[in-house]
């Protein structure tokens, strides 16, 4: 009983959104399996999207964390009918506050550390009351979070809207944000999401560390520039942890069968998994453009389809998995007949960890969120990057100009409509061409310093300081 005891004890506050409660849910994992101490995961549903609500069930079978949902405050009066997800997020979490203090002094076994993601930085505070430290922790990459923690200063230096800039957006050791790639927050100076962020930005950096799912070999010059004390002193002292790459498991599935016995058949790295994350949508005239680029390209494809919006981004955050999907009225006419040799159509939501790590499966047409795109390496699948949302365009230079493990449009998504014969010639090249070829093996090596990045001097070694 005495060893029991003395295990540390995290707590964890998840945003709701599949990006956010996954990485949580499985940093918890690695911290009861890996770190032998307990954890309790508080996680903020959304109430409104079954995928999410499966993914709860699902982790709290395991039995490992203690998962407790808390459900979303209504925050009607508060927020816009058509404010921005980042900005409807921002103040659920706010809003959570009281519920989430009073949970947390429910507890039976007291907490020794308070751990939240990006978006709970408003109950950082309730750590104190507790006595414990407190940290954050960003599911994303360190120059997303260089950008974030500098945001306060771009504030004062720049004048007008950051996507106005001529150049790129200076960030101390780093490479320069251009304009276009700005995360969604800064697309707008007058838009609560921008208030929302900057506030966020300040609150992380008065934390006792962030963790980063990130590692040393991934982004070492972002990392390397983070730790300068000459640079980085006067703008953040909570120390940086890399603590990546924490992705989903693969879990035995019952379901899904017939995609399963699909993809044994097909030969090993044939097939192009195309899916754009939880919250991705496309618009109705890009849906049918990707349908006509990946029928030319004669390539073996599976395909998560889901209702078009007006104009692609995110939109399908907070309603995920709900299944309202009539599929083939979104689609050309006559392409589910024509692909149907080589292509699967899923709606909706797909089991896409264990979709990736089949060996069939050897491309990833991504909208780069970062679960997505840490289980893509992971699984050595190269990728053709489609950002649309949140912090997406900034994770794709990263994957095509710094690690080069993806090919992207000339135009980016979110600009404009990238038509069929470029869809046809990225999807030949990454899957066919020699290109495709020498990015594979660019990604494998990347898969083997994340492995690396496991052992005792990397991530794990990182997780551990926190708990003591
Ligand atoms: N995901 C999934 N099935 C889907 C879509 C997404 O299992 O059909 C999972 C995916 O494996 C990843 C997470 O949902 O773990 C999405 O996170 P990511 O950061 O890639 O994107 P976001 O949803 O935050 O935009």
């Amino acid at each position: 009983m005495e060893g029991a005891k003395a295990k540390p004890h995290a707590v964890i506050l998840s945003s709701p959104g599949l990006g956010h409660l996954i990485p949580v849910l499985e940093l918890g994992r690695h911290l009861v399996t890996a770190h032998d101490s307990k954890v309790t995961i508080f996680v903020v549903s959304s109430g409104t999207s079954a995928a999410e609500s499966q993914v709860i069930e699902s982790s709290m079978s395991l039995k490992l964390c203690e998962v407790i949902v808390l459900p979303p405050p209504n925050i009607s009066d508060l927020v816009d009918a058509d404010a921005a997800v980042f900005t409807r997020i921002a103040v659920l979490m706010r809003e959570i506050r009281p519920a989430f203090s009073s949970a947390m002094s429910s507890l039976r076994f007291p907490p020794t550390v308070l751990i939240v993601d990006f978006f709970g930085n408003e109950s950082l505070e309730i750590a104190d009351e507790f006595k414990i430290p407190k940290f954050v922790y960003v599911p994303s990459h360190a120059w997303f979070l260089a950008l974030t923690i500098y945001l306060p200063i771009l504030h004062e230096a720049v004048n007008g809207e950051y996507v106005d800039e001529k150049e790129g957006l200076f960030i101390p050791g780093c490479r320069p944000v251009q304009p276009e790639e700005v995360v969604d927050p800064m697309l707008s100076r007058s838009d609560q999401q921008y208030l929302e962020y900057l506030s966020m930005a300040i609150k992380i950096s008065k934390s006792d560390g962030i963790l980063v799912n990130t590692w040393e070999e991934l982004e070492p010059a972002t990392l390397a520039a983070l730790r300068d004390d000459k640079l980085w002193g006067r703008i953040s002292k909570a120390p940086i942890y890399p603590v990546g790459p924490i992705t989903k498991q693969t879990r035995p599935i019952d379901s899904n069968k017939k995609l399963f016995e699909w993809l044994d058949k097909q030969p090993s790295e044939s097939v192009l998994f195309v899916s754009f994350g939880s919250g991705g949508v496309l618009s109705k005239e890009q849906m049918r453009e990707l349908a006509w680029g990946l029928e030319l390209s004669q390539q073996r494809f599976i395909w998560v389809v889901r209702t078009p919006a007006v104009k692609s981004g995110d939109g399908s955050f907070f309603t995920v998995g709900n299944g309202n999907n009539d599929i083939p009225s979104y689609l050309p006419e006559g392409f589910l007949d024509r692909t149907n040799n080589v292509g699967l159509v899923i709606s909706d939501w797909a089991p896409q960890v264990e979709i990736l790590s089949h060996s069939a499966v050897g491309g990833f047409f991504s909208h780069c969120g970062w679960n997505s795109t840490l289980e893509s390496i992971i699984n050595e699948v190269p990728l053709i990057a489609w950002p649309l949302y949140a912090e997406q365009k900034m994770s794709a230079t990263l994957l095509v100009e710094d690690l080069r493990i993806a090919l992207r449009s000339k135009t980016l998504p979110s600009k404009g409509i990238v038509e069929r014969e470029e869809i046809k010639m990225l999807v030949k090249r990454i899957m066919v061409d020699e290109e495709g070829h020498a990015i594979r093996a660019r990604v494998k090596e990347l898969k083997l310093s994340a492995k690396k990045a496991w052992n005792e001097n990397g991530s794990s070694k990182a997780l551990a300081q926190v708990l003591c």
